[in-house]
């Protein structure tokens, strides 16, 4: 008798951003689903990580991340939110934002444990809970502006309620945290034994001088909270699968016990090079501008067609409504735009559990201007 595996996921079918970005090369047409830029990254960066494999620093670094890394890291912390972290016992280095936020919640996670998850949701977030045996309590964001109703919030708070999770900039949306929202977190989670997972690999990607509402700024909420970053959303290196997570001691040193059995330690001439290139703070602090010219280019262009942009105030991605174009699904149109028109989207409905579809589709517009402009042409055939 041949083994059977039992599913840890058996309703999970193929991550969408693989499923558009295969349908998109099938037919070669413009990749505008799955977030990575197709412009090149900076080369001093690239500079350093060959200097740093070339001077030999190819073997492991320490299994939580080159230290001299992750005091550039405390320093950046402490210049942008005013908080002291310690690169020794409240930093650890991921291959990525997906697994730091993986790692996290396994750390946390007991089966029967409730984890608050609004709704449009990361496509990982679910089923990372789902396999730790916890159970997603789903909150829907408003439509169309996707924000938080607190309201809802403090009613589905019950006492297995374990966490919850945060993610501004957005993915998919756009939307950001105000100051509001966080005075109103800060209230509900006050008291409780509350964890916060906070997703914010797309901090410096915000536009229209908002201000990135991270977790880090805020001591009584930093204490309960993992904080996920991602250098390949800030460097435009996506498939480096780099990134970190911040949490106090006491929550980092059972993280840690996690993530040394399954990564153990990442990457090490990127982690080299990181540590030098971090101290040029204009390279991080430019990236919002940079992306709001990109977001406002492709949103200009997009006026000649028939789609209407909802707004984005942060991340590499913009909603656009189809309402009053097509009366198809949002994943039918999806594939009929890559097929048909030779320019893949995201559908927003694989972000709910019950595929909710407003008939909107998440475009990436961290994309050179030819690329933008030519999905553009091709969209307005629609
Ligand atoms: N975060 C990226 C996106 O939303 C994709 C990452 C991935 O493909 N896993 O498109």
């Amino acid at each position: 008798m041949s083994p059977v595996i039992n599913s840890k996921q058996p309703n999970a079918g193929t991550t969408i951003f693989t499923v558009m970005s295969v349908l998109a090369a099938e037919h070669n047409a413009i990749n505008l689903g799955q977030g990575f830029p197709d412009f090149l990254m900076d080369e001093e960066l690239v500079a350093l990580v060959n200097a740093a494999m070339q001077k030999g620093n190819n073997q492991y670094v320490h299994m939580n991340g080159l230290i001299t890394l992750r005091e550039s890291l405390a320093e950046k912390i402490n210049y942008l939110y005013a908080a002291t972290v310690n690169p020794e016992t409240e930093i650890t280095i991921t291959p990525g934002g997906t697994y730091a936020i993986f790692t996290a919640l396994t750390t946390v996670l007991q089966p029967g444990d409730e984890v608050i998850v609004f709704e449009p949701a990361y496509d990982s977030y679910i089923p990372t809970i789902e396999i730790n045996g916890a159970v997603p309590v789903l909150i829907p964001l408003t439509f169309p502006d996707y924000k938080i109703k607190w309201e809802l919030v403090k009613q589905k708070i019950s006492s297995k309620t374990k966490m919850i999770m945060l993610n501004s900039p957005h993915n998919p949306t756009g939307a950001v945290l105000s100051e509001y929202d966080i005075a109103q977190l800060r209230a509900i989670v006050k008291d409780t034994g509350i964890f916060i997972l906070s997703d914010e690999v797309y901090e410096h990607l915000i536009f229209d001088g908002l201000q990135h509402q991270s977790m880090l700024r805020y001591p009584d909420l930093l204490e309960r909270s993992f904080v996920c970053f991602s250098f390949g959303k800030t460097y435009h290196c996506t498939g480096w699968k780099i990134g970190y997570c911040v949490a106090p001691a006491a929550l980092m040193s059972e993280f840690r016990k996690i993530h040394q059995f399954n990564c153990f330690s990442c990457n090490s001439p990127v982690q080299f090079a990181l540590a030098t290139y971090l101290q040029q703070k204009d390279k991080y602090l430019q990236l919002g501008n940079f992306l709001q010219q990109k977001r406002d280019f492709f949103a200009n262009l997009m006026q000649q067609t028939k789609f209407k942009a909802l707004p984005s105030y942060g991340s590499y991605f913009q909603l656009y409504s189809y309402d009053g174009i097509s009366d198809e699904s949002e994943k039918d149109l999806a594939i009929r735009l890559t097929k048909d028109y030779g320019v893949a989207t995201i559908p927003t409905s694989v972000f709910y559990k019950t595929n909710t579809d407003n008939k909107v589709l998440r475009f990436c517009f961290a994309k050179k201007e030819s690329t933008l402009e030519e999905a553009v042409n091709r969209l307005m055939k629609l």
